[in-house]
Order: structure tokens, then C-alpha cells, then sequence
């Protein structure tokens, strides 16, 4: 329908090099390349607000899931920092049943082999650690090893397909 509703409500749309509703658009013409070499799906923060106020209730947002899925699947690596960050934050729940911060920032920075990627992180993690907002011990949560059995069902169903 392309009436931009999901580009006006997507916080996240000034830095994509497409806007959802310029995406979408080349879902349907079937541009596959161009649609994989974009970071655009990669900064989608899944906030839901686009599918919220979708005025023909399109799963926007799941669909922007997929395409993610889909880049790792079929090893599209343009973007080599999305993949490794969405991977270290799955791990880390699929571990501790919630994020462990550090750890996963920790994944992260082994995976992408970028000692540029760390060191751009540094006055962001100063102004946490100055705020209070960011522990570097590591506490033991009560949900480890709990979502690792959804995790392997859902791997059993999709194997099964
Ligand atoms: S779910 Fe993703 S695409 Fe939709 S508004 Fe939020 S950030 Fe934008």
C-alpha cells in the first residue's frame, strides 16, 4: 500500500540507507542483492511501533526478523558487525535466561576481530559506568540453562521442517 506509515513511526529511520517503506518496496521487485547489501533491516531495533500502527496490520516488524535470518543464513556479510552483535546477545540469553551485559560485549568484540569496534565503545561505556548503569561483576541469575531447552525444542522443530 506504501502510505509511509511505518517510516514516519520507525525511530530508527534516519540512519537506514532505505526507509522501511522504500524496503518493503523492494521486497516486492524482488531486489535481493540490494535488499542484503543495506544495513536497513540490520537497525531495526524491533520496537513494534511500525506494526503497531500498520493500517493493514503487516507483521513489519517479524519481517524485518526474517530478513536478518535469512542474511545469516545465506551468508550475506556485508554488514560484519549486526550479525556477531545479534549473535552475542542470543547467546547470552540462551545462557543466563536475560543479557549479561559484559559478557556479551566481551562475544562481541572477539567476533568481530576489529580492535577498532572496542575502542569506539569506550566513551559510551564511560558515561554508563559514570551512571551507574553498568556492572562489570558478574552476578548469577536464577534463569541460566532454562531457555537453552526452548532453544534446542525449537531447533528440533525447525530441523524437522
Ligand atoms: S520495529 Fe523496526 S522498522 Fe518498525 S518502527 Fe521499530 S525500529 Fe522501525
Amino acid at each position: 500500500m506504501q502510505c509511509g506509515t511505518c517510516t514516519g513511526s520507525c525511530g530508527s529511520a534516519a540512519r537506514m540507507e532505505h526507509t522501511p517503506r522504500q524496503l518493503w518496496r523492494m521486497v516486492q521487485a524482488g531486489m535481493k542483492d540490494e535488499i542484503f547489501k543495506s544495513r536497513t533491516f540490520w537497525l531495526c531495533s524491533s520496537c513494534y511501533y511500525c506494526t503497531l500502527r500498520c493500517p493493514r496490520g503487516l507483521p513489519l516488524t517479524d519481517t524485518m526478523a526474517a530478513l536478518k535470518r535469512v542474511a545469516v543464513a545465506e551468508g550475506y556479510t556485508t554488514d560484519r558487525k549486526s550479525a556477531p552483535f545479534y549473535k552475542a546477545f542470543l547467546d547470552s540469553v540462551r545462557k543466563y535466561g536475560r543479557v549479561r551485559e559484559s559478557e556479551m560485549m566481551a562475544r562481541y568484540f572477539l567476533a568481530v576481530k576489529n580492535p577498532a569496534v572496542p575502542l569506539s565503545f569506550v566513551p559510551l561505556g564511560m558515561k554508563l559506568m559514570a551512571r551507574g548503569k553498568m556492572d562489570l561483576h558478574m552476578p548469577g541469575f536464577g534463569g541460566r540453562g532454562k531457555l537453552d531447552r526452548l532453544y534446542r525444542k525449537v531447533m528440533e522443530l525447525e530441523a524437522a521442517k
